[in-house]
């Protein structure tokens, strides 16, 4: 399923959830059916799309999302465009059901703040390749559209052969992999 596709019950687009059979619906939408099925109080709409510039200088447009999950809300901020997974920024603040909306678009700004403002790869002056500018990276795995699996990193799509050239400066060293939410350093 594309976003492409509008959502069933108002048209809107940026629908990509399905309830069941019924799909997709938009945030909106599918928080009204989550509230009336549950009881559980609607959820403000999200504001619209915040823009932030990287050190590099490259505008990042990070389009907020607010959705209730079985196990509660969830604030999350996908870069426009770019679609579902492939590439781009990404972050995601979870919450109980009783948490406020509003803090937890609050903590997702002060995040995407400081994960935009990292930047974890640098272009190498020897070769012009991706290499690591510290001795930490943070990202995300991610299938592209032909399911070839690599990272994303900086919000750039990197093959597990690019990113296996970035770690070259590593060469030699321990390392530890944690999955899950970071905080940058
Ligand atoms: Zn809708």
């Amino acid at each position: 399923v594309t976003e492409n596709a509008p959502c069933v019950d108002c048209g809107g687009e940026h629908a990509a959830t399905f309830l069941g059979e019924n799909g997709p619906l938009c945030d909106t939408c599918f928080d009204a059916r989550i509230s009336a099925a549950t009881g559980y109080p609607r959820l403000p709409a999200a504001p619209g799309p915040v823009t932030f510039t990287g050190p590099d200088g490259r505008a990042h447009r990070m389009r907020l999302r607010l959705v209730r999950n079985p196990g509660g809300i969830a604030a999350e901020a996908v870069e426009e465009p770019g679609g579902d997974a492939d590439s781009g920024y990404r972050l995601e603040v979870l919450g109980p059901h009783g948490a406020d909306p509003h803090t937890l678009l609050d903590t997702l700004t002060q995040h995407l703040e400081r994960e935009i403002a990292t930047l974890y790869l640098t272009p190498s002056p020897l070769t012009g390749d991706w290499s690591v500018a510290g001795t930490q990276v943070a990202g995300r795995l991610s299938e592209d559209e032909h399911g070839e699996s690599g990272v994303v990193i900086d919000g750039r799509r990197l093959s597990w052969e690019q990113f296996g050239r970035a770690l070259g400066p590593l060469d030699g060293w321990e390392f530890r992999i944690c999955f899950g939410p970071h905080e940058p350093a």
